[in-house]
């Protein structure tokens, strides 16, 4: 129990608690070395001393030389030992943190990303792992060990004389108590401190995307001086969170060393009235000059303990979040995907509302309707991106809520709006739709979605790099990647998002071609932008307000009196009159 909760107070693994015991095994040891060489030196003025007063001889200086080497070796492999099980271990539980996240987030639904933007993960996955890697190897063993070997340190005094060790220490309990009572504060301030910098950091990357946007309109000083504010007040934020830490930690540290005077005076008081001799009091100054070293750097660790906790929990989030699940075995009788009074929504709203319709194998369904109607939110939820808040949806018989989501899309293309490329060739991007496809088959796919002419036209062909999200691309030619792809994925569905915004009219024709190649045989849910694709789908679904508003063949639809459709297609026509 007590492990579970050490271990997602400060988000550790299994490794990382063992780790963080042997740090605090090898602090206690350090400590204690270290008082140890404070005794040496007890001793050898005790000696000195007698020698002195009682004429006693001094022992041979052997024994104070292999004293003091033997410390000094001991020491030194103490520190070792103690370094090495603290920070050394600590980059193998970064790195494991960081892949455990990266492979949670591969497991978690659309929904969870809905509810936490890029800037948000990234922060979580850079700079709260930063942070807790500092209090891993920094602080934990270093502040736990310190508690224990004060704890025997100061039985040890306690059992030589403990008036003066209460007078040495009372602080200690002290110093904590106004710590833990400043602790709600600094977790405020920790908390505060971190939502003003995840604003920061969302604004940079605002500015830093939208760049072309802001010179074209000219709003650059408008959004500079946006950034300005949000990095002033994080500027506060963060002076207002270490001032008040600051103040509380120093404070307390004063308390503890308030010991120094209460044992000077209470070992005058004791020497006076006979109670102690001289070298108790020396003993006790002496240990004093060292006890306080390691508790009052804890005191600043705590304070980084507190803020620490707020980035704990944000990964600890991640790491709970509920993931899709379902089994791995996907074995649909056909294709055919039936939603079956399927209601959705975001967050509060209905997006969905009640849908039924089938997209059978081997036809075109056109989701048509206004924008805002649900379409992409139905193809979404096709794939099991999202899961439905109410219905079900089907392929080939099977819920598609009971598939784990990886397995069911080995059944799925998609080529939607959003095209995502990577910096990498265009061989490698487009290979990203069959794990393992030969060179050949890859340039096959690409010639099949009219790709191979414009690839030709690059510096290195298919070798070469196309930047950022395929920065170096047209939009046709991206889209075309993207065709390529689920063309050599060659799935049983499609699920295809049209977009008409981005090609003129050679590449849309050339798209088309590449289309056509992709959807034969397949079942095939595309979003239609174009007349001709929902001229020449097999069944049209007219979405309205997330209702299913009308369905039937293009012709029945169009041939219906008053019918939705009828409209929309007037409208287009209208349209595209007016734009020739
Ligand atoms: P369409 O594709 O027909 O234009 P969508 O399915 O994209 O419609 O959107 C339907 C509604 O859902 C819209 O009101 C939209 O604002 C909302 N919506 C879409 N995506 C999200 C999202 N990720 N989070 C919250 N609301 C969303």
């Amino acid at each position: 129990m007590f492990t579970k909760n050490f271990k997602r107070k400060y988000a550790l693994s299994d490794r990382g608690v063992s780790n963080t015991k042997k740090g605090t095994f090898w602090t206690v040891i350090v400590n204690l070395v270290v008082m140890g060489g404070m005794g040496i030196l007890y001793f050898l003025m005790e000696a000195f001393m007698k020698s002195r007063t009682d004429g006693e001889a001094l022992p041979p200086s052997w024994i104070f030389l292999s004293a003091v080497a033997g410390f000094v070796i001991l020491s030194l492999v103490t520190h070792l030992q103690q370094y090495r099980s603290t920070y050394g271990l600590v980059y193998g539980e970064v790195k494991d943190m960081r892949i455990s996240l990266a492979e949670r987030l591969r497991q978690l639904p659309l929904s969870f990303f809905g509810k936490r933007d890029l800037a948000d993960l990234t922060e979580t996955i850079m700079s709260d792992v930063n942070r807790m890697e500092h209090v891993w190897s920094h602080v934990l063993g270093y502040m736990y060990g310190s508690y224990i070997s004060t704890v025997i340190i100061a039985l040890m005094l306690a059992f030589y004389d403990w008036r003066l060790a209460l007078a040495c220490l009372w602080g200690v309990p002290v110093a904590f108590a106004l710590l833990f009572a400043s602790r709600k504060m600094a977790e405020k301030n920790a908390a505060d401190a971190k939502k003003a910098s995840l604003v920061v950091s969302d604004g940079m990357q605002e500015t830093i995307e939208n760049i072309r946007e802001i010179h074209a309109t000219n709003q650059e000083e408008k959004y500079l001086s946006e950034l300005d504010r949000k990095i002033d007040l994080q500027e506060k934020s963060l002076i207002h969170g270490e001032l008040a830490t600051g103040i509380f930690v120093n404070a307390a540290s004063v308390i503890m060393r308030l010991g120094v005077a209460t044992t000077i005076l209470t070992g005058a008081t004791l020497i006076l009235s006979g109670g102690i001799d001289f070298m108790t009091l020396f003993m006790f100054l002496l240990v004093i000059t060292r006890i306080y070293a390691p508790f009052d750097q804890s005191l600043a660790l705590i304070a980084e303990v507190f803020l620490s906790e707020v980035s704990a929990e944000r990964l600890m989030e991640i790491q709970d979040a509920k993931s899709a699940s379902g089994s791995e075995e996907f074995k649909p009788e056909g294709h055919d995907i039936v939603f079956e009074d399927v209601s959705f929504s975001y967050d509060d709203g209905k997006v969905l509302d009640g849908v039924t319709f089938t997209a059978k194998e081997g036809e075109v369904t056109a989701l048509v309707g206004p924008s805002g109607s649900g379409k992409s939110t139905c193809a979404r939820l096709a794939a099991r991106l999202w899961d439905t808040t109410a219905g079900t949806i089907k392929v080939g018989g099977i819920d598609i809520s009971t598939v784990e989501p990886e397995t069911l899309l080995t059944d799925y293309a998609m080529v939607f709006q959003d095209v995502v490329l990577f910096d990498d060739t265009v061989m490698e991007n487009i290979r990203l739709g069959k794990h393992g496809a030969s060179d050949e088959e890859v340039i096959q796919a690409a010639k099949a979605a009219n790709c191979d002419d414009f690839v030709s036209r690059l510096p290195d062909g298919y070798g070469t790099k196309i930047g950022e999200n395929g920065a170096k691309l047209s939009g046709g030619e991206r889209q075309r990647i993207s065709i390529a792809r689920a063309l050599l994925k060659n799935a049983p569905i499609v699920l295809l998002d049209e977009a008409t915004a981005s090609l003129d009219v050679e590449n849309e024709s050339e798209v088309q071609g590449a289309l056509s190649r992709l959807l034969q045989g397949k079942t095939v849910l595309v979003i239609a932008h174009r007349l001709r694709t929902v001229e020449a789908a097999d069944k049209i679904i007219v979405l309205k307000d997330g209702k299913v508003a009308e369905e039937g063949s293009p012709n029945a639809l169009r041939n219906k009196k008053d019918s939705l459709f009828a409209q929309m297609l007037r409208l287009q026509t209208e349209e595209s009159a007016w734009s020739v």
